[in-house]
């Protein structure tokens, strides 16, 4: 999934330890199968290649995160949308490559959740514009969390971290103490800006380190304005703190490209989540959950 994966499991055996931990790796190597769209034979890259011709029928893993895709899109007022990688596709940021002002417009009509249409009776996707590109980063690493625990819980096991990239979930707690998870500092890799205490819940960090080139004094980094197709600049990583790993990693990319303000917004107003903010002045802000 290009990415870090860590695991740990508190096992009764050396032998269910090494079964944990593969039935892990077989859970996010069955998401990146479905959802890479840098494997040509994957799903999400045959809808890529097909769905502006005609619907394709997927799998129902894929239909369903798509479709919840389509829900985030909704809530975050169009800054969660999976089409941005009609022009994020153009990004190539171990290259450091960037579309031009004109490659942008030209595909930024492309950019629009709404060009995807969705057929509840045969799992199909369709795309009603012939530039329309998926990509689910913003998604996929949460929900191959959320498997991957669902498997260690299905093994009997009580006690586990599971992180891919920024997103980490936690199953019950540290053998009597909690999990310390760590937010990382944006600008420095060694440091950590928050260090929080979890037991059973998950927490989704979007930074705009993760990927990202420099050239003439900007970051371009990996998480784009669905308006612009190009790299937000009002903050510098938003964490998400709730029970499901997908949800925040939804979450934590909407609120990076809402801002501190339309995005706390958005949190305060789902019960079981919270937010915290580093912005550009790198000034930390919380949700309300946080705050009383
Ligand atoms: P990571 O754990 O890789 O930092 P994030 O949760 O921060 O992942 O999401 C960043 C990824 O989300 C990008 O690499 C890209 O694949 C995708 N993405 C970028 N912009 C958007 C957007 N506006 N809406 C949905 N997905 C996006
Ligand atoms: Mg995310």
């Amino acid at each position: 999934m290009g990415t870090n994966i860590e695991v740990q499991v508190w096992a009764y055996s050396q032998a269910q330890s090494v079964l944990a931990i593969d039935a892990v790796f077989a859970e996010m190597e069955a998401v990146n199968q479905l959802m890479s769209p840098y494997i040509v034979s994957s799903q999400l890259a045959q809808v890529n290649a097909k769905a502006a011709e005609h619907p394709v029928v997927v799998d129902a893993t894929l239909y369903r995160l798509i479709s919840e895709s389509i829900e985030f899109s909704k809530v975050s007022n169009g800054a969660f949308d999976i089409t941005f990688a009609s022009v994020g596709f153009k990004y190539d940021y171990q290259q450091h490559l960037k579309p031009d002002d004109d490659q942008i417009a030209a595909s930024l009509e492309a950019i629009n959740y709404q060009h995807i249409v969705l057929n509840e009776e045969d799992l199909s996707v369709y795309f009603n514009h012939p530039d329309v590109k998926i990509d689910l980063g913003g998604i996929a690493k949460g929900y191959a969390v959320d498997k991957s625990i669902e498997a260690l819980q299905a093994m009997g096991i009580e006690h586990a971290l599971v992180t891919a990239g920024g997103d980490t979930r936690l199953l019950g707690d540290r053998r009597g103490r909690p999990w310390l998870v760590g937010i990382r500092d944006p600008r420095n890799e060694e440091k950590q800006a928050v260090t929080i205490p979890l037991e059973d819940f998950a927490i989704s960090t979007s930074g705009d380190y993760e990927r990202f080139f420099e050239e003439d004094g900007t970051r371009y980094h990996h998480i784009l304005s669905p308006k612009t197709g190009t790299s937000t600049y009002e903050v510098q990583s938003v964490s998400i703190i709730g029970p499901s790993s997908t949800v925040n990693d939804a979450l934590s990319t909407s609120v990076f490209v809402m801002g501190v303000e339309a995005g706390i917004s958005l949190i305060n107003t789902l019960p079981d989540y919270e937010a915290i903010v580093l912005d550009s002045n790198r000034k930390l802000h919380f949700s309300m959950g946080l705050t009383q």
